[in-house]
C-alpha cells in the first residue's frame, strides 16, 4: 500500500508537533508520524520558558537563539488561540533564583553579572531580599541571596504539543502511530519514507523531529546525526489545601528547579544522567537526588504528596546546541532535533523556521545550530 503526502514529519513531541503544526498552517498538506516511544522528552519536560536564567547563558549562540525562542511563545500562543484551541498551558509566573549555600553565592553573582552585561535584552530582573523571596514562596528556606525575573513562563510539554496538534488539525493534518525506518531517496532528493510495516508513504520532504532517536537517520541521510540521550527523572507532588497559581518558579544552583502549577500542584526536577542509553526508569538514586534537593530548597515542601515521578530522555548534542534545517546532500531533508534539556523553550520556535525553510525557504537558522557542523 502506498499513499501521499507532500510533508511527513516524523516524531511527534514538541519539535515535531511545532513542525506539523506551521507547516499545516501555511497549506502543506502534511502527515505526522510518531511512534510514541516511552521516555519521550516532551512528556517529563518541566516546562520552563526563561533564558536569562539558564545554564546555559554563558553560551551566546545559545542565548541569542533562546531570546528568539522564547520571545515568539506569546505570538504562537495567540495564534493557537486564533485557531481555536482553549488551553495551551502556558502561563508567565515568574522565576526566583536562589543561593542558599556559600558554593551558590558565587554561580548566582556570575548569572547576575551576565544580567548586567546584556541589560537591553534582560530589563526587570533585580536583586530582591530573603524576606520578599520567602514571601513569594512560602516553602521556601531563607536565601543568602535572591533576585527575581518576572518574564519566565511555564508551559507542560504535553499539554503544549497536545495544542498545536489540535490546531494543525484544524489546517489538515493527518497523523497516525507508527515507527519509521527508512527514509527513502531517488537521485539525490527525498521521495518519502518506509515504515516498520512495510509501507510507503511518498512525500518531496521529510522532517525528522526524533528527539533522542534521531541519530538513526545518519547513515541513510549520510550526515552525522550526533545526537544521544540523556536522562532526566523528575517528581509530582500535591500540597493539599495550599492555592499555588501564584508560586513563581524557584532555581538553585545544583541544576534543579521547582516549578508550581494551581492546586497545590508542584513538580520537581530533574536528573541528569548521561550514558544511560535508551532506559526511561525512575531509579532509587535518581529519586533520592530529586526530593533531597527539592526539600533542601523548598523545606516546607516535606509535607507534600508524591503523586508520580516521569522519566524522560533530553535530546542532547557534543555541543549543546539544537541542529536544524536541511541536509546538504538530500533536496528535501531536513533535522529538527537535539534540543537537549531546553527543547521546551526553543522547539516551538525551531519548528516554526524548519517549516518556513521548508516551505519558503526564507532561511533563518544560525550557522552555528546547521544540521551538516558535525560532518
Ligand atoms: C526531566 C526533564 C526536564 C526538562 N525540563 C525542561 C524545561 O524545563 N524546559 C525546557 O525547555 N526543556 C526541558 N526539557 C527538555 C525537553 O523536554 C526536550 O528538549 C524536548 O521535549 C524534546 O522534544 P522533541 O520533540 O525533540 O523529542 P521528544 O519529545 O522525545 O519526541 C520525539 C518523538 O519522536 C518519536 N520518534 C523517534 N523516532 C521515530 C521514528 N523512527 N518513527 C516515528 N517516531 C519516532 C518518538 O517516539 C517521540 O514521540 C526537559 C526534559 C526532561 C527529560
Amino acid at each position: 500500500m502506498s499513499t501521499e503526502h507532500e510533508a511527513i514529519v516524523v516524531g511527534g513531541g514538541i519539535v515535531g508537533a511545532s513542525t506539523a503544526y506551521h507547516l499545516s498552517r501555511d497549506g502543506v498538506d502534511t502527515l505526522l508520524v510518531d511512534r510514541l516511544d516511552e521516555g519521550r522528552a516532551t512528556d517529563a519536560g518541566a516546562g520552563i520558558i526563561a533564558a536569562a536564567t539558564s545554564s546555559r547563558t554563558d553560551n551566546d549562540d545559545w542565548f541569542a537563539f533562546a531570546t528568539d525562542a522564547t520571545g515568539y511563545y506569546p505570538e504562537l500562543v495567540e495564534s493557537l488561540e486564533r485557531d481555536g484551541v482553549g488551553e495551551t498551558s502556558y502561563a508567565r509566573l515568574g522565576e526566583l533564583s536562589v543561593a542558599l549555600d556559600e558554593d551558590e553565592l558565587e554561580p548566582h553573582r556570575a548569572a547576575l553579572e551576565r544580567i548586567d552585561d546584556r541589560s537591553d535584552a534582560l530589563e526587570g530582573i533585580e536583586p530582591i531580599s530573603a524576606a520578599d523571596a520567602t514571601s513569594r514562596f512560602p516553602a521556601l528556606a531563607e536565601p543568602k541571596e535572591a533576585f527575581y525575573d518576572p518574564t519566565a513562563a511555564r508551559v507542560d510539554g504535553r499539554a503544549f504539543a497536545e495544542a498545536l496538534l489540535d490546531a494543525a488539525r484544524e489546517h489538515g493534518l493527518t497523523e497516525r502511530t507508527g515507527d519509521v525506518t527508512k527514509i527513502r531517496t531517488e537521485g539525490g532528493a527525498v521521495s518519502g519514507v518506509r515504515t516498520a510495516d512495510g509501507e510507503r508513504i511518498d512525500a518531496a520532504t521529510v522532517v525528522v523531529a526524533g528527539g533522542a532517536w534521531s541519530s538513526s537517520f545518519g547513515n541513510q541521510l549520510n550526515v552525522e546525526i550526533p545526537v544521544e540521550p540523556k536522562r532526566g527523572q523528575i517528581a509530582h507532588l500535591e500540597l493539599p489545601d495550599t492555592e499555588t497559581a501564584d508560586w513563581p518558579i524557584v532555581k538553585g544552583y545544583r541544576h534543579h528547579y521547582i516549578v508550581p502549577w494551581p492546586d497545590g500542584r508542584i513538580v520537581a526536577g530533574a536528573t541528569r544522567e548521561a550514558g544511560v542509553g535508551f532506559e526511561p526508569r525512575a531509579t532509587a538514586a535518581g529519586v533520592k537526588e530529586v526530593l533531597e534537593e527539592l526539600l533542601r530548597v523548598a523545606p516546607g515542601l516535606a509535607d507534600a504528596t508524591v503523586s508520580e515521578i516521569r522519566v524522560g530522555l533530553r535530546p542532547v548534542t557534543p555541543d549543546g546546541l539544537p541542529v536544524l534545517g536541511d541536509v546538504p546532500d538530500v533536496d528535501g531533508a531536513y533535522l529538527a532535533t537535539g534540543h537537549g534539556p531546553t527543547g521546551l523553550m526553543l522547539g516551538p520556535y525551531s519548528g516554526r523556521i524548519v517549516a518556513e525553510l521548508a516551505t519558503t525557504g526564507t532561511d533563518r537558522i544560525p550557522d552555528k545550530l546547521r544540521a551538516d557542523r558535525f560532518d
